[in-house]
């Protein structure tokens, strides 16, 4: 890259590892700092650009929805019926109500609730599109 002395103006080739050191002027002497190239500060992040699909933001917005209600009214098959499993939603609360004289099965549905809100919560927005919205994953 070329620089051009801020003192004596003279161009100067300096080596892109030098960029931002301070340099003294082999012609007068003078010392001054040299330019950063933009490439190297990191202003300009393309990953920064990247944008989630409109399918997967719909879909990961019932995240949080589903997983609280996994976490707190799991034995009830709430958050399977915000994700659309239908059927799977419909066993847990089936299963909750008639194990209800029971305790056990309530008990069980609820901890699978616990487990399968924590999982929702925990995977992150792409991930959870594709196991619950693409492989249509019904339990855990
Ligand atoms: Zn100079």
């Amino acid at each position: 890259m070329n620089v051009s002395c801020p003192h004596c103006q003279v161009r100067l080739s300096i080596h892109p590892s030098q960029a931002g050191s301070v340099v003294a002027c082999p012609k007068c002497a003078g010392k001054f700092q040299l330019p950063i190239p933009t490439a190297y500060t990191g202003h300009s992040n393309p990953g920064s650009m990247h944008s989630v699909p409109n399918e997967v933001q719909a879909f990961a917005s019932k995240k949080v929805a589903a997983g609280v209600c996994g976490t707190l009214l799991g034995a009830f098959g709430v958050h399977k019926f915000i994700l659309g499993m239908n059927t799977s939603g419909a066993i847990m609360l089936a299963v909750s109500i008639f194990g209800a004289c029971l305790y056990v099965p309530t008990f069980a549905m609820m901890i699978i609730g616990l487990i399968e809100g924590i999982i929702y919560i925990s995977k992150p927005d792409e991930d959870f599109y594709q196991t619950y919205a693409i492989q249509k994953k019904e339990w855990f």
